[in-house]
């Protein structure tokens, strides 16, 4: 259940409409220390680092490092590092590749990607988000179906913290609007057709006219990697 002194549905009305910037300021006033951001160091996750780092001191950013992520994703976060005073945290999953490998068999990904996602997301995120009262992700309501009734701050009945997506009501357009206007580092394999980036093995290009996350697990009848609800 809500908590309700931490999760105020009013906020949703006050910020609608407005510079994404004025919400996490509050965001950060009310939770502090006990907030922390979430990213996969796409378009959207860059966006909010330099926001955040324009109204809070030192914010805390953390990345689910699968050790699966693509080589261009490892070079953006050191240079995201180097730029910015966040205190980054990868978070690693608790079985190596190898290990997982020695107990699921080679390419677990290739053959049940949930239960991949399972041990090296969904299992980390629940260790980051521990003791956390709210995460910061850079969800957007047009980028799947399953993402359309994003709110700017929601209950995460799964993760029982509240949910804050400043971005929800951004378009892709806005986003790289703002990326250029800042003169933002990015992922260059968005410019090689990858709107969505997420781990090598279960990442492609999109071809013309597909929707931005179709080539994330490309062949299977997945959409999410389980943070955030299908
Ligand atoms: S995205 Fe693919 S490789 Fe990464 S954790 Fe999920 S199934 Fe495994």
């Amino acid at each position: 259940m809500a908590d309700a002194l931490t999760l105020d549905p009013q906020w949703n009305r006050d910020f609608m409409g407005r510079d994404p910037l004025a919400l996490l300021d509050q965001v950060y006033r009310r939770y502090g220390p006990e907030v922390i951001l979430a990213s996969s160091f796409g378009a959207e996750d860059v966006v909010l680092i330099d926001m955040a780092c324009q109204v809070a001191a030192a914010p805390e950013v953390f990345c689910l490092d699968t050790g699966l992520l693509f080589p261009e994703t490892y070079a953006l976060i050191e240079r995201i590092v180097a730029r910015y005073p966040i205190r980054y945290r990868a978070v690693q999953p608790r079985l190596s590749l190898a290990q997982q490998a020695g107990e699921f068999g080679p390419e677990l990904w290739a053959r049940d990607p949930a239960a991949c996602c399972g041990l090296r997301k969904v299992e980390p995120v629940l260790r980051v988000l521990d003791g956390k009262r709210a995460w910061i992700t850079g969800i957007r309501r047009d980028q799947s179906p399953t993402r359309k009734n994003a709110q700017l701050m929601e209950w995460d009945e799964a993760h029982h913290l509240v949910k804050v997506n400043p971005l929800a009501y951004w378009s892709e357009e806005m986003v790289w609007e703002y990326i250029e206007r800042r003169g933002l580092e990015y992922n260059p394999l968005h410019d090689e057709n990858y709107p969505s980036i997420g781990c090598a093995p279960c990442t492609r290009a999109v071809q013309p006219g597909e929707p931005s996350r179709a080539g994330r697990w490309s062949g299977f009848d997945k959409t999410e990697c389980g943070l955030h609800a299908d």
